[in-house]
């Protein structure tokens, strides 16, 4: 007779390392740890191909970490519902784990699926929360001090696990389906970061020991953002590293950087503010996450609610393909476009940027670009996501309007045009006086640079300054309304930050003019 199996379920927690489902299941008895590959939720319009070479190949390290625990990983393609009801079926199991999953509507409504399946054959299913993020959350009010304790709660190591005959679940070896089987279309991305748990802890020991030093300074230029910011998104987005030890990891940094300042008369340097910055950040993770945990509809509605209809819900096809396609005549945001697709990152100024411009100076509901960009970022988090799409948007109602002028952009953050010529090689031979705006070059000095407007690279699709004028007009009028400020107030209520410091009157809404930066 087998013992009573405790199923784990791993998800977007890729990693044997802190992971409390695992250890508290492996101290109740055998584990059988799963993962399964849901060809509908790869068919989702987010999902992508680079997403799952990612995935898979932090699955393949999975399999062998938890190989070397004693009890491999079990991959299964199929719908979870169908899947775990099959295993049910086969295996004495006593009880589901799994962490909380703050997924889109998709993994939502499996969840409720797999839940009422849980429930029909009178068995536990025991999710536990893997960040800050609280499930079920009454009040933002005491937020913060949750993801302090959480954040404070000590390390689970790796556990031992008692071998099982995985053969009787019906799947003897690992084989990780590809791409193609999931239905996914190519989607080649060469410059992608790798999956992994060691690739993850890699970047964590590189940036808190050497890259992360001008982190705050170096962060919003594209020139610098992609050695100097820690590139740990695409891991804490499929929990190859828990949020849990790059906070504590960052706190040890931060305690021996305080101590060299105590022994040393050189002062602070600029570590203990990168340091701060990075700690901060990991603290966004959590807070923005949790808006789409509280509120699941602000994947495809306007947080407030005075901003619908005003903008189209239907993309202009023509200005969204330009966008996409990094063809907008604009070279910041071109270059940023194509880096993108090239490399599965960019920085959080770019995103910004990139967002702005298609939903102030195109614009642009931001639900297609959403879409668009999601299935570009290797990291794509929902929560942060869809809640940083509307807030660069300009539709929570809690936030300083900004509108970044790319033009502005391009001078500050690339003043020799060295990022826009690695990646529109078409304006290699453009001179710096004009990189920012090629189009006010004369037809000789176009001819003189190989680079023909409206030929070899397009003219501007919009009159940037104008539409930003307009589109600040617009926004402004809705804002003002009496319907508009009292959904601020209740926004700023449900989801607003009660940090100080986060500029909780902007938040309220009592911003109505904006910036253009
Ligand atoms: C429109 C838009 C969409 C975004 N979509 C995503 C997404 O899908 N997934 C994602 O992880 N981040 C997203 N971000 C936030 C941010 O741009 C990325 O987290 C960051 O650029 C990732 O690079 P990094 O790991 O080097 O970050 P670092 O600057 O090194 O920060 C460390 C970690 O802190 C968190 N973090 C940093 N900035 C933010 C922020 N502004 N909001 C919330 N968390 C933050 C991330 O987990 C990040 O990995 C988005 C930002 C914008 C403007």
């Amino acid at each position: 007779m087998m013992a009573p199996v405790q199923l784990v379920w791993f998800k977007r927690d890729l990693r044997v390392f802190d992971h409390a489902p695992l250890a508290q299941a492996a101290r109740r008895g055998p584990v059988l740890p799963l993962y399964i590959a849901e060809p509908g939720l790869w068919a989702q319009p987010d999902a992508a191909g680079r997403h799952w070479a990612f995935v898979a190949e932090s699955l393949a390290e999975l399999h062998a970490d938890l190989s070397a625990l004693g009890q491999p990983l079990v991959v299964r393609l199929g719908e979870a519902a169908s899947v775990l009801q099959d295993l049910l079926d086969r295996l004495p199991i006593a009880a589901l784990w799994s962490h909380e999953e703050t997924g889109n509507g998709w993994t939502y409504a499996r969840d409720r699926a797999v839940a009422d399946l849980l429930r029909a054959r009178g068995l536990p299913w025991h999710e536990l929360p893997q960040n800050g993020v609280v499930r079920r959350l009454p009040s933002r009010d005491r937020w913060s001090r949750t993801w302090e304790r959480r954040m404070g709660a000590t390390l689970e190591p790796p556990p031992v696990l008692v071998p099982l005959d995985t053969s009787l679940a019906g799947d003897g070896a690992v084989s990780i389906p590809s791409g193609r089987d999931l239905g996914l279309p190519e989607d080649p991305c060469p410059g992608r970061q790798p999956g992994g748990r060691q690739a993850a802890q890699g970047l964590l020991e590189s940036f808190l020991a050497q890259r992360g030093e001008r982190y705050h300074k170096e962060m919003s230029s594209p020139l610098t953002a992609f050695d100097a910011c820690s590139r740990l998104s695409a891991h804490l987005a499929y929990g190859t590293l828990s949020m849990r030890e790059a906070v504590q990891a960052t706190r040890l940094r931060r305690a021996q950087v305080r101590d060299q300042v105590k022994t040393q008369a050189s002062g602070r340097g600029t570590w203990a503010g990168a340091l701060s910055a990075f700690e901060g950040r990991l603290h966004w993770h959590c807070h923005f996450m949790q808006k789409l945990e509280s509120d699941p509809r602000i994947e495809w509605d306007n947080m407030q609610r005075a901003c619908d209809g005003l903008r189209p819900l239907e993309p202009d096809p023509t200005l969204l393909d330009a966008w996409c396609a990094g063809q907008t005549g604009f070279p910041l945001v071109d270059a940023c476009m194509r880096a993108l697709a090239h490399t599965g990152w960019i920085n959080f100024r770019m995103r910004a940027m990139l967002v702005s411009f298609s939903s102030y100076q195109l614009w642009q509901h931001w639900r297609e670009p959403g879409l668009h960009l999601a299935r570009r970022f290797t990291d794509y988090e929902p929560g942060i996501h869809w809640s940083q799409m509307q807030m660069q948007s300009g539709t929570t109602g809690i936030n300083t309007l900004r509108i970044y002028n790319p033009v502005k952009q391009s001078r500050d953050q690339d003043p020799e045009g060295r990022f826009i010529r690695r990646w529109l090689p078409e304006l290699a031979g453009v001179p710096d006086d004009h990189i920012h705006e090629p189009w006010r070059m004369s037809a000789v000095e176009q001819a003189a640079s190989g680079c023909r407007i409206g030929g070899d690279y397009p003219a501007p699709v919009v009159d940037h300054e104008a539409s930003a004028r307009e589109a600040r007009r617009r926004i402004g009028a809705v804002r003002r309304t009496p319907d508009a400020r009292a959904q601020s107030r209740e926004v700023f209520r449900e989801h607003g930050s009660r940090r100080r410091g986060l500029g909780a009157r902007a938040q309220a809404g009592d911003s109505t003019r904006g910036r253009i930066s």
